[in-house]
């Protein structure tokens, strides 16, 4: 960010209401842009209801020392540190619950209180929620040996046994990178035809370590203080029980994208489409983290795709004046 940055009176065009950038959501994606919006001395509303987002999930499973699993995390609660000090920001501690575009280019935020904001730009940083199964032992497990995230926690399955969850290419593809790590790997899918369309199905029937439970649907997940197994029933009723000290639950996340689903088009999995600039099909209107199209669900990738739409929306408000 260049030190001579314009002021937020110079930008504010002498309208105290008006923010120069409104930030929605609290996360990693958020809280870095909202750092990188004050030193650049924008005046700068951040509307969440908590600070961190999905940074605080802690992984461990049976015989593994605890470790800081989340690669990032002691950065984002620094800036959780910095951005709940900072006497420049307005911290607004609500859900954002409506977003529109205003015919004189701002927007306007509206809160779930009620009350509501403008802002000549906007960061949506929203993030995304992870699909659950919802069955028992889902929750209690979660954190050890329940995981929704192949990418962060795989790596800890060395020549253990897992099961994998889903009915997707992003389910396929887990137990694909399961496999190559894990000593077995169970893919129980609900959705016969998943074996059969996707993409992947070619490569995973060729590998020796997966067994498919093609058409049975995991009923509980067991085990004592760590996860130990999973009890499966089949579409005849049958049922089964396998030893796992890991489930892999891979339906994937649902973008929280309330705000601005009825202003632009969204992917079709409902996530914010920017270039990369971190830009919308709306100009001012910027999105970061998991709400987006990005896809890459790592700390670390929210932190920069944070910094870079602060960076892409100061530029942008700098050549609006
Ligand atoms: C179970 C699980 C485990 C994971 N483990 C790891 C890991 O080990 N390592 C790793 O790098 N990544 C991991 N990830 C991914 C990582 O947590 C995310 O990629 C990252 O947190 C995304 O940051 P974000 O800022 O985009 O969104 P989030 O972290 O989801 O933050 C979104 C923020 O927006 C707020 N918000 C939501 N709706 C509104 C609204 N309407 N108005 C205002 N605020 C709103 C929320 O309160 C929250 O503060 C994991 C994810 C999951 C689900």
């Amino acid at each position: 960010m260049p030190e001579t940055s314009i002021s937020p009176h110079e930008l504010a065009a002498g309208s105290s209401d008006i923010y120069d950038i409104a930030i929605m959501g609290g996360g990693p994606a958020g809280l870095v842009a909202t750092r990188y919006c004050l030193h650049a001395h924008l005046s700068t509303a951040l509307v969440t209801p908590e600070l961190g987002g999905k940074v605080g999930y802690p992984f461990v499973i049976r015989g593994m020392e605890p470790v800081d699993s989340v690669w990032g995390a002691q950065f984002v609660h620094e800036c959780e540190t910095a951005v709940a000090v900072s006497p420049e920001l307005k911290h607004i501690r609500e859900q954002a619950s409506h977003l529109a575009h205003l015919p004189d280019g701002h927007f306007q935020v509206r809160l779930a209180g009620g009350s509501s904001i403008q802002a000549r730009a906007v960061i949506v940083a929203t993030g995304a929620a992870a699909q659950r199964l919802y069955v028992a032992g889902e929750k209690e497990y979660w954190g050890r040996g329940v995981s929704f995230s192949a990418v962060s926690h795989a790596h800890f399955f060395k020549d253990r046994s897992v099961a994998v969850v889903g009915g997707s290419q992003r389910t396929l593809v887990a137990a694909l990178e399961l496999a190559d790590i894990a000593r077995h790997v169970y893919l129980i899918l609900a959705r016969p035809q998943a074996m059969q369309e996707l993409p992947a199905a070619p490569l995973l029937r060729r590998q020796r370590n997966v067994t498919p439970f093609v058409s049975w649907e995991v009923q509980q997940i067991y085990g004592d203080d760590f996860v130990s197994g999973i009890s499966l029933v089949g579409s005849n009723g049958e049922t089964r029980q396998l030893p796992v000290d890991g489930v892999f639950i891979q339906f994937g996340l649902l973008p929280n994208n309330e705000l601005v689903r009825d202003l632009i088009d969204l992917d079709e999995g409902g996530h914010i489409p920017i270039d990369h600039r971190c830009q919308t099909s709306i100009p001012g209107l910027f999105a970061a983290g998991d709400v987006t199209n990005i896809q890459s669900e790592q700390v670390l990738v929210a932190v920069g795709e944070g910094a870079k739409a602060a960076l892409s929306a100061w530029q942008y408000l700098v050549t609006q004046h």
